[in-house]
Order: C-alpha cells, then sequence, then structure tokens
C-alpha cells in the first residue's frame, strides 16, 4: 500500500461534512480493467467509486476518502439510507463468477485495514453492494471470501 496510483475522476460530489461509517465492496463485472475503469470515469453512466482493486492487487484511487463517490446508488442499512453520503466504495476487479486471486484479496485487506483505522469503522460496517441493495445488487457475489474479510486477526483489531 506504499504507492496508490491516482485515476482521474469526475464523479463525485461534495458535502461539508461527511460522517464514514461504512465501507462497501463492489465487484465491477467486466473482467477487463480498462473498460471497467473507463466505465468509472464515464460521465454518462455516471458511476465511480473511491478505491479499484485490480486482479494483481494493485490499488487506485479515484476519488478522495473525503468526497462522495456514486457507487451504492438507492441503498439502506439499518437506519442509514442513501449509503455514498457516509461510505467508502471499494470496486474489485471481477465478471461476477470468477474466483477473487488471492494476491487482489490480501490487497483489499491491506487497503481495508487502512481505510478502518483511518475512519474508525466498525469491522461489521464492511458490507456487500449486496446488503445495502438487496434484490438489486448481487455483488461482491457468493465467490467473494468474506471468512477471510471478518476473521481477519489484522482486521479485527484495527
Ligand atoms: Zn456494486
Amino acid at each position: 500500500m506504499k504507492h496508490i496510483k491516482k485515476i482521474k475522476c469526475s464523479n463525485f460530489s461534495v458535502l461539508p461534512k461527511r460522517n464514514i461509517k461504512y465501507v462497501i465492496i463492489h465487484y465491477t463485472n467486466m473482467n477487463n480493467q480498462k473498460s471497467a475503469i473507463k466505465r468509472l470515469q464515464s460521465r454518462v453512466a455516471k458511476v465511480s467509486c473511491h478505491y479499484i482493486v485490480s486482479k494483481k492487487g494493485k490499488v487506485y484511487r479515484m476519488v478522495n476518502d473525503k468526497d462522495v463517490a456514486w457507487h451504492a446508488g438507492k441503498s439502506k442499512w439499518k437506519k442509514d439510507k442513501n449509503l455514498n453520503n457516509c461510505s467508502i466504495g471499494i470496486e474489485l476487479i471481477n465478471n461476477g463468477n470468477e474466483e477473487f486471486p488471492n494476491i487482489q484479496i490480501i490487497s483489499l485487506i491491506k487497503l481495508l485495514k487502512k481505510i478502518i483505522t483511518k475512519h474508525e469503522i466498525k469491522i461489521n460496517n464492511v458490507l456487500g453492494h449486496s446488503d445495502i441493495s438487496p434484490g438489486r445488487k448481487f455483488d461482491p457475489g457468493p465467490l467473494f471470501p468474506w471468512s477471510k474479510i471478518r476473521q481477519n486477526k489484522i482486521l479485527k483489531k484495527a
């Protein structure tokens, strides 16, 4: 996590004060990283995320933590609605029906550690898109190794 490459993206909004409580995990639904990034930059698609984790475990930043990225859409968790406002969105390059390479998950764990420490987020508030938009969204899907995240000792301690 020494070096996070910044990718240009103008799909975000600014809130005067933003309380970051959640991290939302997504998959791009596309195998091709270039096309996935293009979509996340498209002014027409109007979608974005804070971080992308490549299949090789490289991390890219698209939107700064302090700004609102457009990854969750209509969403709800407990009493919170419109989770874009209070979350960090991470996109994993994955087409939706393939295994997540271990190196990608290791990078994700390192990134999560950084984010949850910085913003004091509870590990139980690391959620999938399907958790907050049930029936409408299915990512990160059944192949996403939740146990590796939830049982991770480093993350639990963070
Ligand atoms: Zn999603």
